[in-house]
């Protein structure tokens, strides 16, 4: 992980071999101040030297009517420090508010999720004894580009956006990161299957990157039937890079199965800063009765002293960590009567690490994180553009009076010189010319015009349909062009045509 904090160093007086950090720390929401507690609590007594500034985030924020949920003083903050703990949030329902997590990632451009979920078999229990997956999650793009509409009283649309740079970024992320910590395969998931162009890119991608890296192997699986295997057989994986919903969703899945979910950690990194935390929510129906399992965040912490440098003591409470787990102290979620020694609270778990420092775990594997640790740094180098020609525009329409066939034989009669119809979808299916009768058809419209040889045409060639779809009475919702790039069709067919 790249450092953006200048590395700590020994000085003459100091009882440490680190010089303080300064970072910023949010207790959150929901178990968010528990858990933050416990893990300032292990990582304090374990020596870390941090400075730290504390903001407020969260549901008290955005019940102040800031639907952001965090007040510009704070983003000075995260600024100033880089380095950002932060406990789960609880945002609220409604649409209103945006998720400030999402907000964070993406203002802060962190674009690479960093997600280790590791089995701790036997002295937790799990049906995956042997599993050690590491998550890499895009961070900044597709369905979390937040861009929703409602078009019609139907019809409500959310876009998947995913750009070259931003694949470029994470997949040769994951591939560097690989290459660190000695990881021998990297996967991908996709549904290129189905969306061809953006999760195409995506596997296109991590073709070419990976082409750079002939010492790791190398596989891609769709994702529902990766997602599948990964639940099944969770030790055929060492490390999978997938878009920000799969990623979401299957890191969860992932810490699950190891034994609960509040055993991972996660790492958000980008070029100008890191955030860290644990990948659960806020949990709110466990808060306030010192239930929780603090351990995700711990992890997270455990990364984030590992990015300030600060190793020797990241290797510490990893490893009374690891030796709690052993012992048999349990929280609630992770406690069964067969493994399990005590059932403890969320401040007693940590008093209970705290005791273990200095000591390291017999059967599972200890930790032992290097001083010189490489910094992932990915330069984006972008490419020529290729060449664009626009040659035809889909139409949208809002449209409710009757069948497919009576709209067809309207909309093309808003055809120009230029600019020929050529098919009708709905919902991506094509119901004029020729559609099934059996196809159950909403209130929106896809018209799609393209110029009959396949010709460059102009913004005034999309006006002049307009125009006649306006004289036709039609209620035009959005348009979206059709390009070609270096000749290639930069748009798919529509399903049937
Ligand atoms: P959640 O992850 O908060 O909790 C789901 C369940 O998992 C809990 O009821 C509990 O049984 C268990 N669990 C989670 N963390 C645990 C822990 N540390 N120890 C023991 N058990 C634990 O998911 P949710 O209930 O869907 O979401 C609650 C809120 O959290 C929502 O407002 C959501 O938006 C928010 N959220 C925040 C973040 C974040 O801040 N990074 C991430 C996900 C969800």
């Amino acid at each position: 992980m790249q450092s953006t904090t200048s590395p700590a160093v020994a000085t003459a007086n100091s009882t440490s071999k680190y010089t303080k950090t300064p970072i910023t720390v949010a207790y959150g929401d929901g178990i968010g101040p528990e858990i933050m507690r416990a893990t300032l609590d292990i990582i304090l007594a374990a020596g870390a030297q941090l400075e730290i500034e504390e903001i407020e985030i969260g549901e008290k924020v955005y019940l102040r009517g800031i639907s952001a949920g965090i007040e510009d003083s704070s983003w000075d903050s995260l600024r100033r420090t880089k380095v950002f703990l932060k406990a789960p949030i609880t945002t609220p329902q409604g649409s209103g508010y945006k998720s400030l997590n999402v907000t964070t990632r993406k203002t802060l451009g962190l674009y690479s999720n960093i997600r280790p979920c590791v089995s701790y078999h036997p002295f937790v229990e799990t049906k995956h004894p042997v599993m050690d997956v590491v998550i890499i999650r895009e961070n900044e793009e597709d369905l979390y580009a937040g861009i929703e509409h409602r078009q019609t009283d139907e019809v409500f649309q959310c876009l998947k956006i995913i750009s070259r740079p931003g694949c470029e970024k994470i997949v040769r992320y994951a591939f560097e990161y690989a290459k660190n910590n000695n990881r021998k395969k990297l996967t991908c998931f996709t549904k290129d299957n189905i969306m061809k162009m953006t999760d195409g890119l995506f596997h296109q991608v991590f073709d070419e990157i990976g082409a750079e890296y002939p010492e790791i192997e190398k596989e891609h699986w769709i994702v529902d039937i990766g997602a599948a295997k990964m639940a099944d057989t969770p030790q055929a994986f060492d490390m999978i890079v997938m878009p920000n919903l799969y990623g979401d969703i299957l890191s969860d899945v992932a810490a699950q199965i190891t034994g609960s979910v509040g055993l991972a950690g996660s790492a958000n990194v980008g070029d100008h800063g890191a955030m860290f935390e644990a990948i659960h929510g806020s949990a709110p129906r466990r808060a306030g009765q010192n239930l929780a399992n603090p351990s995700g965040l711990l992890l997270g912490a455990v990364m984030m002293l590992n990015h300030i440098g600060q190793n020797e003591i990241a290797t510490k409470v990893h490893n009374a960590w690891l030796r709690t787990l052993e012992d048999g102290v349990h929280t609630y979620d992770i406690f069964k009567e067969k493994t399990s020694k005590q059932k403890v609270g969320t401040q007693e778990f940590a008093q209970a690490v705290i005791a273990r420092l200095g000591q390291s775990p017999t059967l599972l594997k200890a930790v032992d994180y290097p001083a010189d640790a490489k910094k992932i740094e990915v330069k984006v180098t972008r490419r020529t553009p290729q060449v664009k020609e626009t040659i035809g525009v889909d139409v949208f329409l809002n449209w409710v009076n009757g069948s497919a066939n009576d709209l067809g034989k309207q909309i093309e009669k808003a055809s120009t010189k230029n600019l020929k119809f050529v098919v009708m979808s709905n919902r991506g299916v094509k119901v004029y010319p020729n559609g099934a009768p059996e196809t159950f058809c909403t209130d929106h419209w896809r018209c799609r015009f393209e110029h009959p040889e396949g010709k460059a045409i102009s913004h005034d060639d999309i006006i002049e349909v307009l125009q006649n779809v306006r004289k036709l009475g039609l209620d035009f919702i959005k348009t979206e062009n059709l390009c070609t790039f270096d000749g290639k069709k930069g748009y798919t067919l529509a399903q049937g045509q």
